[in-house]
């Protein structure tokens, strides 16, 4: 049997991931910062919470990392733990290094000292690209232009991750993910904000949703299918970084449009309050990734639709209110 150690088991990939890779057989360590009240809602939703081995550590804390890994030598780490909100990340840019950037070379450390045989892959992020592209898109070889104190310090753990696998021969893979949602993607980020504002307004429990950039464009895809990605990532003879993305950009005004239109609910426009609080303090306009070297190498591509997803959202929070 295979054993798997996942960092950000109680966020939204984690649980996903998880799901997967049980479904694959594997053992499953979940790494748990505060074992005060932690939230299992989002494992309650996939209906796995019981089927973890959870452990207690922090990225932040470099002894319980070594413990971990010295104890259970597992085949393969996700670390996906992060302060993974972008907004947040300028009031708490300190927190957000520690966590995405030192977290990541404590995590590696111990690999290297206690366990090297381990494949260790890290959530690296399109936000890294900022608003830099190749006509239009970003692939593998774009440069890299972070314009967020997440982003930045997610090049960090980008660069370490590849230094690790440079410079001591470990089989280090950094995956490129573009946004991806679901119904466990937490409320603050746009898109759910979005879903469960329209099940509450749909339901008379709320009015509006207030919002920042409407014409931000991203590339949004399904969690369940880029969690497919990671794991194939860790399965080959070589190990690589891959952008993984749908290859199509909708605005969050589109994604407004969809979502309160499957919900029946017509003049979207009516319910959205332009708050200036939500606006980046240095934008980021459009990314589009091209993800066609997983396609080749993995054999990956995204099943589930960008409507398909929005759908699922909108449906997922209105039973919930319900
Ligand atoms: P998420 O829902 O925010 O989950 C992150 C998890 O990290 C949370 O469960 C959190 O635990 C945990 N965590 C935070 N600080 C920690 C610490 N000091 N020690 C241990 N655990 C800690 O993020 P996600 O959407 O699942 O994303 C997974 C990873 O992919 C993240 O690294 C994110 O930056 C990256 N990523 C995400 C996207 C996307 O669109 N979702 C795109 C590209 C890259 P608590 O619940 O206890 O706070």
């Amino acid at each position: 049997m295979k054993t798997a150690l996942v960092t950000g088991i109680l966020g939204q990939d984690g649980p996903y991931l998880a799901k997967l890779l049980l479904e694959k057989n594997y053992k499953v360590y979940g790494l748990i910062s505060r074992y005060a009240n932690p939230n299992f809602s989002n494992l309650d939703y996939l209906g796995i919470t019981s089927q973890i081995d959870y452990l207690q550590g922090d990225m932040t804390d470099e002894c319980s990392l070594m413990n971990i890994i010295k104890n259970i030598r597992p085949d393969e780490v996700y670390n996906l733990a992060a302060q993974s909100f972008v907004a947040a990340s300028w009031d708490q840019a300190k927190l957000t290094t520690e966590v995405n950037s030192l977290g990541v070379l404590y995590l590696l450390n111990a690999i290297k000292l206690f366990s090297p045989a381990t494949k260790f892959y890290q959530a690296s992020t399109s936000e890294m690209f900022g608003n830099s592209n190749i006509n239009g898109e970003q692939n593998e070889a774009t440069p890299f232009h972070p314009r967020s104190p997440y982003a930045i310090s997610k090049l960090y753990s980008y660069w370490i991750t590849n230094n690790f696998k440079e410079s001591y021969g470990l089989y280090c893979c950094n995956g490129i993910l573009f946004n991806h949602e679901s119904p466990i993607r937490g409320k603050e980020f746009v898109t759910r904000k979005i879903t469960d504002g329209i099940a509450k307004i749909k339901l008379g429990l709320a009015k509006e949703i207030r919002l920042g950039n409407l014409d931000s464009k991203r590339d949004w895809g399904f969690a369940g299918d880029y969690v497919r990605a990671m794991y194939l990532m860790l399965q080959q003879a070589k190990p690589d970084n891959y952008i993984i993305s749908t290859g199509v950009s909708h605005s969050i005004r589109d994604f407004c449009a969809i979502a309160f239109n499957h919900a029946g609910l017509t003049d979207w426009e009516k319910y959205i309050v332009i708050d200036p609080q939500f606006k980046r303090p240095a934008e980021l306009f459009s990314l589009q990734g091209k993800s066609s070297k997983a396609k080749d190498v993995l054999g990956w591509e995204p099943e589930v639709t960008f409507e398909q997803l929005i759908k699922m959202m909108v449906e997922a929070d209105l039973s919930r209110y319900k």
